[in-house]
């Protein structure tokens, strides 16, 4: 941004008229003064000659009368006049007069008239001379010149004055208004109109091409930046569709949706955390289909994933929606974390399940033969020592229990139950969980 001070527009506008107004009333003044001096002149010496005229024809008679006094008395009128200083009157008879200031004689203009005789015009009775005094001349020239300049220098201040009031209120005015609308304006009050106040009749100009200009540059600013704000809101919602997604991906196993280890690894402490702080129930069930392998290696891979996506609905189908979670752990490995729940109602979970497989959970070969699946279930509750670690550690050395004996079962891990809660009567549970079905 520039720092030079700001010179206003109107007041350089109104110097350069200043200027122009001293030239041309120095121009003016000065023609004036030339087209006055040249019509004084003229005027100055008409009058001369109007005297001669009027005082010749009695100056002639009284020559030709011989009446000096006559002659004086004349040369006394003459003298009247304030443009003579100085007359002389020579008769042809050898006569002499003279009149008024003698000083003049050297430094006035001299005019000679022949004076005619009465009788006859062709002959002359004696020679009448003027000095003009042209100091009176210069004096009416002074006085035309300084009336002149006056009245020139008034109308020239008079034109100034209304040429700055007019520069100030329909320039300078309106001008500093669109430089301060544009100074303050902000990019959030884009939709702010300029609005300049003016007195109105001044028709459409210049200066409404700019308001108008820059009212079409700020509505394609607010189109642009709403567009942007558009273009931003989509492609942030897409983002943040994108990054949903992704989380979801990055916790959930791709075959069965069911949750990762990756998530498992995340919330379990925080479960555990809560269980043991509110004095809460908190089971895991560790649970894993019998010879899996053999079905994959007898089946192939993909009877192999179709049953492990039946098995993992089978597991969604009896727990609780937004309460408890599964974890597909390891290959064909599930865990099933249960809050609110002890040991007793998580063995009896277990079991449904158990069931549930067993019964239900069967793949149709194209040979027509059914390929029934089973799974082993190990259980633990959590006690208050318990770390994510161990919990499921007894969960997994039950599963061992139930695969070495026999599998398609469901083996409790007893010895967590005193620790955390009053021991719950389990035998019959354990009873009827552990007899063969
Ligand atoms: P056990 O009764 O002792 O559990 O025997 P098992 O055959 O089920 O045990 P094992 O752990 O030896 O075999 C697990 C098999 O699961 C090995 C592997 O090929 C298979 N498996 C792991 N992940 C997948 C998968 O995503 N899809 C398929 N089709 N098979 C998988
Ligand atoms: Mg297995
Ligand atoms: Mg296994």
């Amino acid at each position: 941004m520039s720092h030079t001070a700001l010179q206003p527009i109107a007041s350089l506008l109104i110097r350069r008229v200043f200027k122009w107004v001293i030239l041309c009333v120095v121009c003016v003044s000065s023609l004036q003064a030339w087209l006055n001096y040249r019509a004084i002149e003229e005027n100055f010496d008409m009058t001369v000659n109007d005297v001669a005229r009027a005082h010749l024809p009695l100056l002639s008679v009284a020559i030709w009368d011989i009446e000096p006094q006559t002659i004086q008395k004349q040369i006394a009128l003459i003298l009247k006049n304030p443009s003579i200083a100085y007359v002389a009157i020579k008769a042809s008879t050898g006569q002499h007069f003279t009149g008024g200031d003698i000083n003049h004689l050297v430094s006035g203009q001299h005019m000679v008239f022949d004076i005619p005789a009465p009788a006859d015009a062709s002959t002359s009775v004696g020679k009448a001379e003027f000095v003009v005094d042209k100091a009176v001349l210069r004096k009416e020239l002074l006085r035309s010149f300084i009336i002149v300049f006056i009245e020139v220098v008034i109308l020239s201040v008079f034109i100034f004055m209304a040429v700055v009031a007019i520069l100030r209120r329909d320039l300078e005015k309106p001008m500093r208004q669109l430089a301060d609308f544009v100074k303050n304006l902000q990019a959030n009050q884009l939709s702010t109109k300029l609005e300049l106040q003016r007195k109105p009749g001044n028709g459409y100009n210049e200066i409404d091409l700019v308001v108008d200009g820059f009212c079409t540059m700020q509505d394609s600013l607010q189109k642009h930046i709403a567009h942007q704000d558009a273009l931003v809101a989509e492609r942030t919602s897409q983002l943040e569709a994108a990054m949903k997604s992704l989380k979801q991906l990055s916790i959930t196993d791709g075959l069965t949706a069911c949750y990762n280890r990756l998530l498992f690894n995340e919330r379990m402490p925080a479960e555990i955390q809560r269980a043991v702080r509110y004095q809460r129930h908190l089971s895991l069930i560790f649970c894993d289909i019998d010879f899996f392998k053999k079905v994959n290696d007898e089946y192939g891979h993909a009877i192999g994933d179709h049953v492990l996506l039946a098995f993992a609905k089978s597991l969604a189908k009896e727990l609780r929606v937004d309460v408890d979670w599964i974890v597909r752990y390891g290959g064909e490995e599930f865990l099933m974390v249960l809050p609110e729940t002890n040991l007793q109602a998580a063995l009896e979970v277990a079991e449904r399940i158990r069931r549930q497989v067993e019964q239900h959970l069967f793949v149709r070969m194209p040979d027509g033969t059914v390929l029934r699946i089973t799974a082993s279930f190990g259980v633990a509750e959590l006690k208050v020592t318990d770390t994510m670690e161990s919990l499921v550690q007894r969960a997994d050395e039950r599963l061992y229990v139930a695969k070495s004996q026999g599998r398609n079962q469901v083996q409790p891990a007893f010895e967590a139950v005193p620790d955390v809660i009053s021991k719950p009567v389990l035998e019959p549970v354990l009873q009827a969980i552990t007899q063969p079905v």
